[in-house]
């Protein structure tokens, strides 16, 4: 069972000793300490020096140290969906069911379970986390929870949103906004929530290259898609479709730059993965969702061979079984397996605090950094197994 220590909360000096610590994918101590004081990390390293005797010592065991995880997508107000929705309809079966069961629930019913989802999350060895939040309930009990990250307020359809953001509560935390997806929100919404996050220096992230049908109704500008929108009032003849793709769309609507944040891209060719690449754009892949959802995984070996930014979310309680993102990381060595671990670290880790832009403060064991650790009993013989045996959670012969 992997936990997280609760070491950015202490105003003391602090000493954290294990078998191992992990700073990040390259750098791993043998018996390992971390010296965290006011909570930010003062030190960290092999053996404490005997200059260290007088400071209060917590030895976790003989498992692994590491930075406290980074889960770059979830939707923690979907949460009390978890287990209710069927995916045997397809996708957009299942958004029908999402938005019909949803309106059946109080807030009190999503705050409820999005509070206890966010305290599954904190013990299982998150620290900061991208949540997406279209009805606007999970604010306060993100703010409150001690969870660090962005909460983006996501907004969808044709109308163009007051860009209002709260001044951020903590320099860990931060609000900002996401469009929903190109297919569901008309391209003047989308371009003037990011022209104002550019003003403020805030990541934005958006769903892209998820379901069949937005790739078919981008790529065309008519079809199921385009009736459906003109069914609810929305005519997007004025959307500058057709495009080539989704990322060449994103691309000419001016969405792509080092701030934003594109989730799922499972259809994207050579071309896509080189627009994105030279964007500085961050790709969030959802393994477990995908698969559930579309029957389909990212082609994560292209994405890493053209060398765009990666980070990894869990999606929601909606459509996976768990917002455990060592849950995601195991799935996707294990559907990956050329895919190192220390890649599938780095995604979970530094790849997340880019992509949310806190990395100053979170995403590695640095002095300086906060001091947000997570614990694994998980036990290694050596420093080349101990990323694997964290993700997988195993414990060397
Ligand atoms: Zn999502």
């Amino acid at each position: 069972m992997t936990g997280r220590l609760t070491a950015h909360n202490t105003s003391a000096s602090m000493i954290y000793r294990a078998g191992w610590v992990v700073c990040d994918p390259w750098t791993i101590y043998p018996d390992g300490f971390v010296h965290v004081e006011n909570g930010l990390i003062r030190d960290v390293g092999s053996r404490t020096g005997a200059g260290a005797n007088h400071i209060p010592t917590i030895d976790c065991g003989d498992g692994v140290i590491f930075p406290a995880l980074i889960n770059a997508h979830t939707h923690l107000e979907l949460s009390a969906l978890k287990g209710s929705l069927s995916t045997e309809n397809g996708f957009t079966g299942w958004v029908q069911e999402l938005l019909r069961k949803r309106e059946l629930l109080t807030s009190d019913d999503l705050l409820t379970a999005a509070t206890s989802a966010l305290a599954e999350m904190i013990a299982s060895g998150c620290g900061a986390v991208g949540d997406i939040s279209t009805l606007g309930a999970t604010w306060n009990c993100l703010r409150d929870s001690g969870m660090s990250g962005v909460w983006f307020h996501e907004f969808l359809g044709s109308r163009i949103p007051d860009i209002a953001i709260e001044d951020a509560p903590r320099h860990d935390l931060r609000m900002s906004l996401a469009g929903h997806a190109p297919h569901t929100t008309a391209p003047d919404v989308l371009k003037a929530i990011k022209t104002g996050l550019q003003r403020r220096d805030l990541p934005f992230s958006i769903h892209l290259a998820e379901s069949g049908e937005e790739v078919q109704f981008l790529k065309t500008a008519s079809g199921k898609w385009k009736d459906f929108l003109m069914s609810r009032g929305i005519d997007p003849a004025s959307w500058g479709l057709p495009a080539p793709s989704p990322v060449h769309y994103m691309q000419r609507i001016g969405i792509l730059d080092p701030q934003t944040i594109l989730v799922h891209v499972l259809h994207a060719d050579g071309p896509d993965m080189d627009i994105i690449r030279s964007s500085g754009a961050h790709i969030c892949i959802c393994p477990r969702s995908n698969m559930a959802l579309h029957q389909r995984l990212p082609d994560l070996a292209n994405m890493l061979k053209t060398g765009v930014r990666l980070c990894i979310g869990t999606d929601s309680l909606a459509s996976v079984e768990s917002l455990n993102l060592l849950d995601e990381m195991r799935f996707t060595s294990s559907r990956f397996p050329a895919v190192s671990p220390a890649t599938i670290f780095e995604m979970a880790t530094l790849g997340g605090a880019q992509a949310l832009g806190i990395d100053a403060h979170l995403g590695s064991l640095t002095p300086g950094k906060m001091g947000k650790l997570a614990y694994s009993p998980a036990r290694a013989s050596r420093a080349s197994d101990v990323l694997n045996i964290v993700i997988y959670d195993t414990t060397d012969p």
